[in-house]
């Protein structure tokens, strides 16, 4: 028998017994009745306990009972230990999700049934120009004021992406976002966001490059061609004739060079940078760029000009040694090539402050204005459009010199007054510098 079954037994033969004694069969009965009814009451109260607590449902704070009403409050008990116990390890997994999705590159946001953001990682809040915390519930369609994202969203064909500008450093500098909703669940959305400023840049810079090179090879074989066909069609005097295949020459060298540089960029482009490698002799390098650029003088400049070679530190330098040479010699050559003839032109080593050392060609020819400076190693950007041209350049000589710098680790710095020449350098990092210690 359960201990419940005793005590009502109990309490309602203690009452019948106290009837006994008042010697009445009715008040025995009544005694009985009495006892089942404080019994009752007992029970009651002991239940109440058991369902304020239950409303709680505090795994600690069970009551103290016994009997089957403790059996009932440890059982509870266990199972709500049990959930609480689920609840946490659900909670802890959706900390961990939610961690990565806002750790994610691209952005995030949930959206509700009516368009209320619910919830956003920072990336998307970044991409879009709202604030994750403090805009929470509020219409997405609000806060990102863009015609074509609010016509995309009222629209609801969500099979393709969007691009919208995005706040961006200045508001004349917006970042481009792309953008794409994905319904789910119940008149969800879940729309995700990226950054494609830099991609689009690269693309245009792709497309630029491609027009340009076109244009390049196109007027030279332009030239080419009619040539061809003037001395197909007409017959020439062998004068004429020598004058017409020395310009076809010269057009044909124009685009070999071409060529050639761009095969240059392209390697330093796509080839890992070079490691320490060897050590190469500062001086060696600098009196062979030094004796290129005296013959190149020669060929080119009825004067030719004044080119010294400045003493400096007994250094080695470590890298490319094709690299090197070709960068400096790309300096020397375009100081020769855009300044006057009979000009000076000085170059040499000098040590830096960082430890470090700088290659530098010094000349006395036009300058360059301050606003030309920044786009300089732009490929196939020229200040002097003519004097290039004239001259065999290709527009893509400190293209190819700012590359090398950064392979090794440095970078191009030019330094110019218009009407008084300019300064160009190539600095080199302290780990790419070794000083001959003397003695
Ligand atoms: P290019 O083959 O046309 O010389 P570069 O990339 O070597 O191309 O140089 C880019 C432009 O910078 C040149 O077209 C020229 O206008 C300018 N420039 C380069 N070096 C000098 C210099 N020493 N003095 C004046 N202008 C220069």
């Amino acid at each position: 028998m359960t201990r419940r079954a005793i005590e009502l037994l109990l309490l309602v033969a203690l009452g019948a017994v106290w009837g006994w004694t008042q010697d009445s069969p009715a008040f025995t009965f009544a005694g009985g009745l009495v006892g089942a009814l404080v019994w009752s009451i007992f029970d009651g109260l002991r239940a109440r306990r058991v369902l304020r607590w239950l409303n709680k449902a505090e795994a600690t704070r069970a009551p103290n009972l016994s009997g089957a009403w403790g059996e009932l409050v440890e059982r509870c008990r266990k199972l709500i230990k049990k959930l609480e116990k689920k609840a946490q390890s659900s909670d802890a997994r959706l900390e961990d999700f939610l961690a990565a999705i806002q750790a994610s590159p691209n952005g995030v946001v949930l959206l509700d049934s009516s368009g209320r953001i619910e919830w956003s990682n920072l990336t998307a809040a970044n991409h879009l120009g709202f604030d994750p915390q403090r805009d929470l519930g509020q219409y997405v369609r609000n806060l990102v004021r863009n015609p074509a994202f609010t016509a995309y969203l009222a629209g609801g064909d969500f099979g393709h992406e969007i691009q919208i500008d995005g706040p961006g450093p200045r508001p004349s500098q917006p970042t481009k976002i792309s953008l794409q909703v994905h319904p789910y669940g119940k008149k969800r959305k879940l729309m995700l966001t990226r950054d494609v400023t830099a991609v689009q840049l690269a693309e245009t810079m792709r497309r630029d490059f491609v027009a340009n090179v076109s244009h390049e090879i196109r007027t030279p074989l332009t030239v080419l061609s009619g040539f061809v066909e003037t001395m197909q069609s007409i017959p020439l005097e062998e004068a004429d004739r020598s004058r017409y295949l020395d310009l076809m020459s010269q057009q044909a060298h124009r685009m070999q060079t071409l060529v050639s540089d761009l095969l240059t960029l392209s390697r330093l482009e796509g080839s890992p940078a070079p490691g320490p490698g060897e050590w190469i002799d500062g001086e060696e390098l600098l009196s062979h760029a030094v004796q290129e650029a005296r013959g190149l003088t020669q060929a080119i400049s009825p004067t030719p000009h004044v080119i010294e070679p400045l003493p400096g530190p007994d250094l080695w330098v470590s890298g490319a040694k094709t690299e090197l040479l070709s960068a400096m010699s790309n300096l020397l050559s375009n100081a020769v090539r855009y300044t006057p003839g009979g000009g000076r032109i000085r170059s040499g080593w000098r040590m830096r402050a960082d430890g470090g050392a700088e290659f530098f060609v010094a000349d006395t020819g036009p300058g360059i204005a301050a606003e030309h400076l920044p786009r300089l190693t732009e490929r196939f950007y020229r200040v002097d459009r003519s004097r290039s041209r004239e001259t065999g350049g290709t527009g893509l000589g400190l293209a190819i010199v700012k590359h090398v710098a950064q392979r090794h680790g440095g970078h191009i710095d030019v330094q110019s007054t218009l009407g008084e020449g300019s300064t160009f350098t190539i600095a080199l990092p302290p780990s790419r510098v070794r000083e001959r210690v003397s003695g």
